[in-house]
């Protein structure tokens, strides 16, 4: 039976990964009321959280303890989204992460109040200035995070803020970092993976190097510019035959039938672009497929290695450095949980 052209299955990973996460989240307030939910988990969402691993890295490799709050869980992902980044490029963005995808399900209230006026209103010059700012975030986060051995960026996490408001252990910060950010998403699309997210700004240099790239066939392509207009990341991908660039978060919604109009004029293939014949191109549904595959495939089988692990009160893997987990300890006092 043939796909309704409507059909949005980005929409269904996004709900699935969102629902997941604020679960546990809530799991985690009950369980420590003594009501959990059984067979949930009730994991910090530090020790699920891949740029938790990113953050880790550091601290991991000269010292053999993890910052505090994250797990080895946090490195398994991130080796799995930076699996997935190489094939198709930042999907972990376009597709599951929640903060993203509650960023673009405000912006659906934005787009009916504004119209075409919506994600419009940043004056190119300012925008292209502005898209710096989240690799200067990054290099802040990871410098931090290595020298205080701590998970300072916590206290300014708006996605960490979103699944623990009701908790009272959230940082201020975070909390009016989450307020603006819900406002202004309201006028721009996804204004904290524009502009501040480091682990976006991470991700996004996968675009360079990406096994499977966006194409635009220059032969059937009408020059309607839909494929631009939809683009949550303002990119004009009218005028680029093949898209790199670093702020492209793989959603492939400029590839869906839904927005453009000529069948099989923006293609996902490796390599070059090859004509019509297209014996190496790829569907979002195939994506999709790969996406989950090495997700859930990638958890369980670290939980059958027995390497899979989201207790994060043990956070040493050996006494060799007491010194830095005790440095450590302060400084936990002072992140939001
Ligand atoms: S270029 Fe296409 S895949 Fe990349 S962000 Fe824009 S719409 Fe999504
Ligand atoms: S939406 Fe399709 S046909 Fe229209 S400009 Fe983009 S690639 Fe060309």
């Amino acid at each position: 039976m043939a796909k309704p052209k409507n059909f949005n299955l980005r929409l269904l990973v996004q709900i699935f990964f969102f629902s997941l996460i604020a679960l546990i989240s809530v799991n985690k307030t009950l369980t420590a009321a003594g009501t959990g939910i059984p067979f949930l988990s009730a994991a910090s969402l530090h020790a699920l959280c891949p740029f938790g691993g990113v953050e880790t890295f550091f601290t991991l490799l000269t010292t053999g303890l993890f910052v505090p709050k994250t797990q080895i869980s946090a490195v398994i992902l991130m080796g799995l989204v930076f699996l997935l980044a190489l094939l198709f490029g930042p999907v972990f963005c376009g597709w599951v992460c929640p903060f993203g995808a509650f960023q673009e399900w405000v912006g659906k209230i934005g787009k009916r109040l504004f119209k075409k006026r919506y994600n419009q209103f940043i004056p190119a010059k300012l925008d292209r200035v502005l898209r710096y700012l989240r690799y200067g975030v990054l290099v802040w986060v990871l410098t931090v995070t290595a020298v205080s051995g701590a998970l300072l960026f916590a206290n300014l996490d708006p996605y960490h803020a979103l699944f623990k408001f009701w908790t009272g252990t959230v940082a201020l910060p975070a909390l009016i970092l989450l307020i603006v950010i819900t406002i202004g998403s309201f006028f721009v699309e996804r204004p904290w993976c524009k502009y501040a997210c480091p682990y976006g700004a991470l991700l996004g240099l996968f675009n360079k190097i990406r096994v499977f790239k966006i194409h635009r066939n220059t032969d059937t392509c009408v020059n309607c510019h839909k494929c631009s207009r939809i683009c949550p990341m303002n990119i004009d991908v009218c005028r680029n035959e093949t898209v790199t660039s670093l702020s492209c978060i793989s959603c492939y919604e400029c590839t869906s039938a839904r927005n453009c109009p000529k069948a099989e004029t923006l293609v996902v293939q490796p390599g070059r672009f090859d004509g019509n014949h297209g014996r190496r191109r790829v569907s979002p549904t195939v994506v999709a497929i790969v996406l989950l595959t090495v997700f859930i495939g990638g958890i369980f089988g670290s939980m059958v290695l027995g390497i899979w692990n989201t207790q994060t009160n043990n956070q040493g893997s050996g006494g060799k450095n007491k010194g830095v987990g005790q440095k450590n300890q302060v400084q936990i006092e002072e992140v939001s949980d």
